[in-house]
């Protein structure tokens, strides 16, 4: 049980892996807002929003720990090594990471190497990008007239080609969610409709999910390669298939261009 690794460094630092959610700030949990107010240190991924980071004690310190594709700003190991490090110095670290930390984000294999050495941790959820950009994008992932199931998948390819299970993937009435997909879109559009999905298959791929400078496209799986090459979307895109997409014309309802800062008044 956790609460048991919570007591077994006593007078020693502790780890808060934290969920920031997808970008806007609005999104974080209570919990993740007054941890992001007391911690000593941050250690942050690419993903975590300006606008969340504005909520982080202006005394803490703050340390990037990447990493972009093409960009590995530190190691995994490294990364392990330096949440270790900071918790044996006594510290108390947020370990803040986009979206939830136990979905498509190690957080599992960071808490791991906190274990091994007995360091005390916690662990706050926050709203995974399927949740979170979904809804902003006016997309609701199950509805009883399209999708009965919903599967989390990540896109990231290795070697070029997507491990993914494929017939699995192209069941009727469900939605898929693809994570780190917009890379090997091509492929991946290519692979559903040699597995049987039709060419007319609704997806949508949403940039940004979230923040002010979210753009949603929608298309088919013919299409959509060359729309999103058109829109010049970059990362991080969530990738959203199957006949829920439809629902995004009627049930859009964000409006980034008129997104303000504002304080939020806890
Ligand atoms: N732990 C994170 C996912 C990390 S993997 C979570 O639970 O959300 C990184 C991928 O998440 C990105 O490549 C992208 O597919 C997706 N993602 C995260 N935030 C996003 C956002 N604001 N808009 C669109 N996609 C996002």
């Amino acid at each position: 049980m956790k609460t048991d690794a919570l007591h077994q460094a006593p007078g020693s630092g502790r780890v808060y892996l934290v969920g920031a959610g997808p970008g806007d700030p609005e999104l974080l949990t209570l919990r993740a807002v007054r941890l992001l107010q007391q911690a000593q240190v941050i250690v942050y991924d690419h993903l975590v929003s300006s606008a969340v980071l504005d909520f982080v004690s202006p005394t803490a310190e703050r340390i990037y720990a990447g990493k972009r594709r093409n960009e590995h700003t530190m190691r995994h190991e490294q990364i392990n090594a330096l949440l270790v490090k900071l918790a044996m110095e006594g510290k108390q670290v947020v370990r803040l990471k986009g979206g939830d930390p136990f979905i498509f984000g190690r957080g599992g294999e960071e808490l791991q190497a906190l274990a091994a050495r007995g360091i005390a941790f916690e662990v706050v959820p926050g709203v995974t990008a399927a949740s979170g950009v979904s809804s902003y994008a006016g997309i609701p992932l199950t509805h009883r007239d399209y999708a009965q199931s919903c599967m989390f998948v990540t896109g990231h390819l290795k070697d070029g080609t997507a491990d993914l299970d494929w017939p699995s993937l192209v069941r009727p009435r469900q939605t898929v969610v693809i994570y780190m997909g917009l890379g090997g879109l091509p492929e991946i559009c290519r692979q559903l409709m040699q597995h049987g999905a039709a060419a007319t298959l609704p997806i949508a791929v949403v940039q940004d999910g979230s923040i002010s400078t979210q753009k949603v496209v929608t298309g088919t799986l013919a299409d959509m390669p060359e729309r999103v090459a058109q829109a010049g979307l970059k990362s991080p895109c969530l990738t959203i298939i199957g006949e829920v997409v439809k629902l995004h014309v009627s049930l859009a309802w964000f409006q980034p261009q008129l997104m303000t800062r504002q304080p939020l008044g806890f």
